[in-house]
């Protein structure tokens, strides 16, 4: 079953990259294994998934140990800075930074274990009050603070637009959310301008998000099946 969706959406990403004119090797998939068993995990990394991503840092703390070492992982839940030197142990990528202090406490650990990491600014595109994130209005300030207060300049944006189940009404915060992200890249707001990451798209949307210029796409339950 793994297999086959995977097959399914890898061919999706390909045909919507065509479609409009980008390399679909510049589309990256995280497949989001939130309560995912190591079982499923390691089958979809048998079937060369690189990337998967969690939400909850207990929950991957405890799995982690049981997959497949090879998996690499992006964190892409709410991460309180007491819990930094943790996530740092686990994730390659914290996509959800939404706070100085929390992109201070990650550079600290990271220089103490000497490990890279990558950090995304978690973006509030729709301006939610029940949602963690920059608004989209601070986004430029906040990185030009971030790359001077810390020696890890941001290397991209993440976002989750406000729920609905027309992908097309999803498509003008993913524009919005391209736009912040070139002006930013225009500034060298980034680690790494020409390898700067745009995290937005899940399940019901992403062909869309791939259409509007992601780079990274988070998909759980169109690869591992609706979460009970
Ligand atoms: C759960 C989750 C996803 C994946 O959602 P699906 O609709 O299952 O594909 C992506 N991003 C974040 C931040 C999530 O919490």
């Amino acid at each position: 079953m793994i297999q086959a969706n995977l097959n399914r959406i890898y061919e999706t990403i390909k045909e919507t990259a065509m479609r409009v004119g980008r390399d679909p090797a510049d589309i990256k998939l995280v497949a989001v294994s939130k309560n995912v068993d190591p079982d499923m995990i390691a089958e979809a990394s048998a079937c060369g998934q690189p990337l998967f991503g969690e939400n909850y840092l207990q929950e991957a703390a405890a799995k982690i140990p049981s997959c497949p070492s090879n998996a690499r992982w992006h964190f892409i839940g709410h991460l309180q800075s007491n819990k930094a030197r943790q996530a740092v142990e686990l994730f390659e990528c914290i996509e959800t930074v939404d706070s100085l202090k929390l992109a201070k406490a990650l550079d600290k650990y990271a220089q103490m274990m000497q490990k890279p990491l990558s950090i995304f600014i978690q973006v509030n595109i729709g301006k939610e009050p029940q949602k963690s994130g920059i608004m989209p209005e601070e986004v430029l300030p906040f990185l030009r603070l971030a790359g001077i207060e810390t020696n890890l300049k941001p290397h991209g944006l993440m976002t989750m637009p406000p729920y609905d189940p027309d992908p097309e009404r999803s498509r003008p915060f993913f524009r919005q959310l391209r736009e912040i992200f070139e002006s930013a890249r225009r500034q060298h707001l980034f680690a790494d301008e020409s390898r700067a990451e745009l995290s937005m798209g899940m399940s019901g949307d992403f062909p869309v998000a791939i259409e509007e210029g992601a780079t990274i796409i988070r998909v759980g339950t169109a690869l591992f099946g609706q979460r009970i």
